[in-house]
């Protein structure tokens, strides 16, 4: 299957006064056309970090480094701003998690729209630039398009402004969209409506998605992949299903439980995961998640644990490799 994206052994690296911060540290993964990978774990696992070294908006004080990043067929690895301002919204558009934050507050809705479809179709005229913009409206389900065009963001209510967000994010029809935390904003009805549009849109337009997300419950709903996150490194990655029913590493199995509302075997309740993610200047020597793993043995703090390649899935930790080897 074509693939949209692949990332090759992806580093994003900070340099702090205390010493270099590996947000991002090795990470591979790819992305099939008009299919969704969620990105998923805790705050701080490099989730975001990784979103936005794809389209390059990191900040200064960040150092990237990849094998290789292939956007639709081209090499986007070494990008300079100019180039890399040019493939966003064209080739790849961001979905954000507030649209208060990125919609702009003084603007009508009509003109932040306008502004995209100007961008990318120079020479547009006015007539065909509203026409355009009542369409998408209506696209991403937002009632009486013709009306909303004349408010500011702060007259929508939330989830209007998450729809009216989306809109300009496909306004420039992209082949790619990352969706940071979409819903995690919304109360969980408009939560579920916003998901059945993105996947409904998806459809439509055969756009990949890259979802970044804490919530495994919003997982469930959308992606047909599922990559997991711990501590700057991917730990686990497979079809959502599989990943989903039967998890293999100890942080997703936990990610999974701690779900409201799941159900879980007598004897495996946690109502959290204990500790926090560790410090990324100083990441424990064996295992990352050897200090808060319920099944961490004596070789799990001294040693990394292999990456173990079964099917289309992959995992590292060693309990993987005792069944694989018992
Ligand atoms: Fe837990 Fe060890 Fe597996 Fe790490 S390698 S997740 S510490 S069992």
């Amino acid at each position: 299957n074509e693939k949209c994206l692949e990332v090759k052994n992806l580093r994003t690296w900070f340099h702090t006064p205390e010493g270099i911060v590996k947000s991002v540290d090795g990470i591979s993964f790819s992305i099939e056309r008009g299919k969704t990978l969620a990105l998923v774990g805790e705050s701080g696992c490099g989730k975001t970090i990784t979103s936005l070294s794809l389209i390059k908006l990191l900040p200064e004080t960040a150092e990237l480094h990849a094998d290789s990043i292939i956007l639709n067929g081209r090499d986007v690895t070494n990008l300079d701003k100019n180039e890399a301002r040019k493939i966003r919204g064209a080739e790849i558009s961001m979905i954000f998690q507030e649209p208060m934050t990125s919609l702009n507050p003084v603007y009508r809705i009509e003109r932040q729209l306008g502004e995209v479809f100007r961008l990318h179709n120079p020479g547009i005229s006015s007539a065909e630039v509203k026409q355009r913009s009542i369409e998408i409206l209506k696209k991403v389900g937002v009632p009486n398009p013709e009306e909303r065009l004349k408010v500011y963001p702060h007259q929508l209510s939330g989830g209007l402004r998450q729809r009216v967000m989306i809109a300009i994010s496909l306004a420039s029809n992209p082949r790619m969209v990352i969706a940071d935390e979409p819903t995690t904003a919304l109360d969980v009805t408009i939560q579920a409506q916003i998901l059945d549009l993105l996947k409904q849109l998806q459809k439509d337009m055969n756009m990949s998605i890259l979802l970044i997300t804490h919530d495994f419950g919003v997982v469930s709903q959308i992606a047909d992949r599922v990559a997991v996150m711990y501590a700057g490194r991917i730990v686990e990655e497979g079809k959502m299903e599989d990943v989903f029913t039967d998890p293999w590493h100890p942080y997703t199995k936990l990610l999974i439980l701690s779900i409201p509302g799941i159900k879980v075997t007598r004897g495996n309740r946690l109502e959290s995961i204990q500790g926090s993610v560790p410090n990324p200047l100083k990441f424990p020597e064996g295992c990352r998640f050897a200090p808060r793993c319920p099944y961490a043995k004596d070789i799990c703090h001294k040693q990394q644990p292999p990456e173990i390649v079964s099917g289309d899935r992959r995992v590292s930790c060693f309990l993987r490799g005792d069944q694989h080897e018992g």
